[in-house]
C-alpha cells in the first residue's frame, strides 16, 4: 500500500535501520527505541491489524514469534527476558496500521503495561 509506513519501509523508499530480512519478514529498529534492544518484525504483505488475519496467516505469524525468540537469543537476552507486543487499534496504541510484533529487551519491563 503506497500510504503506509512499513510498506514504504519495505519498499526501501523511506530509510530504516535493517536487522534481518527474509522471504516473508523485515525487521527494522523502532525510530522511538523504548528499551535498549527494540525493533519491529514486520510482515512484507500488508495487513492492518490483527483482526484481518487468516488461518492462512498463521504460518507467518508463527514465523514472526520465532523471529523474536531468534533475535532475543543473538543479543543475549533468551535467558534474562524478553517481551512481544502486538497493540491492536486504538485503544492499545496501535498507530501503524500494518501488523508489527514489538520486541523489547535490556531492562526490566513493568507488568501491567500502561
Ligand atoms: P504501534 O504504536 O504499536 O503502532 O507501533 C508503531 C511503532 O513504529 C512505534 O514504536 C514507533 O516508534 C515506530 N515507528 C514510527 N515510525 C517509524 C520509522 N520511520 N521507522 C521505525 N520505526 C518507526
Ligand atoms: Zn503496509
Amino acid at each position: 500500500m503506497s500510504d503506509c509506513l512499513f510498506c514504504r519501509i519495505i519498499a526501501g523508499e523511506i530509510p530504516a535501520t535493517l536487522v534481518h530480512q527474509d522471504e516473508r519478514l523485515v525487521v527494522v529498529k523502532d525510530l522511538n527505541p523504548q528499551a535498549p534492544l527494540h525493533v519491529l518484525i514486520l510482515p512484507r504483505r500488508h495487513i492492518a491489524t490483527l483482526n484481518d488475519l487468516t488461518p492462512d496467516d498463521d504460518a507467518l505469524v508463527g514465523s514472526m514469534f520465532r523471529r523474536a525468540a531468534a533475535l532475543a537469543k543473538d543479543h543475549g537476552y533468551h535467558e534474562r527476558g524478553y517481551r512481544t507486543v502486538f497493540n491492536v487499534n486504538r485503544e492499545a496504541g496501535q498507530s501503524v496500521f500494518h501488523i508489527h510484533l514489538h520486541l523489547l529487551a535490556g531492562r526490566a519491563l513493568t507488568w501491567p503495561p500502561g
